[in-house]
């Protein structure tokens, strides 16, 4: 069984159309279960239920929502991720899900070496722009600085072999 777990904010929520269409497809083929797999809290699933009805879906086309953990968000910070990640990790080996989309760095960068295949949802830089003052530890923050280390790479430092430092050498990117 292919058991797929999506996350839903700025994953389902990002590209409604596609996870629709990967839903129906799954279920139709009868390749595994597909679960929600949130980090909200228990206490308010019923958003979780009225935003899935926005976008044309219900609890129905699952086979559960799994949810986060009760916590209050003005004390919210880093850690909560790191917890997150383990408690969704939990979810996951509990339910068999061993396909999983999340925007979230903390938690792809948990699965992935978990045996779980992972997709990460990438969010465009013009929605993050859109969301970035909203909320500082709005998750889609995290995905922001992802790949500024992109910006600090040289050839020097990735070439390990004195034929490539040759090629490169006095070549600026
Ligand atoms: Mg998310």
């Amino acid at each position: 069984m292919l058991n797929i777990g999506l996350d839903f904010h700025d994953t389902i929520s990002y590209a409604p159309d596609f996870f629709i269409n990967l839903i129906r497809v799954w279920k139709e083929n009868n390749l595994g279960n597909i679960y929600i797999v949130t980090g909200t809290p228990p206490s308010k699933k019923h958003e979780v239920l009225a935003d899935l009805e926005k976008i044309g879906l219900s609890e129905e086309d699952f086979k559960e929502i799994l949810l986060g953990f009760e916590y209050e968000k003005d004390k919210m910070d880093l850690r909560h991720f790191k917890k997150m990640a383990k408690h969704k990790l939990k979810l996951l080996k509990k339910h068999n899900i061993n396909i999983y989309f999340d925007d979230n760095p903390y938690y792809v960068q948990k699965m992935k070496d978990e045996g779980i295949l992972t997709f990460q949802t990438m969010m465009s830089k013009d929605y993050l722009d859109m969301f970035e003052k909203a909320d500082p530890f709005f998750t889609c923050n995290l995905q922001k600085e992802q790949f500024d280390y992109l910006d600090k790479l040289d050839n020097k430092k990735m070439c390990k072999k004195d034929d490539c430092k040759e090629i490169i050498l006095g070549k600026p990117l």
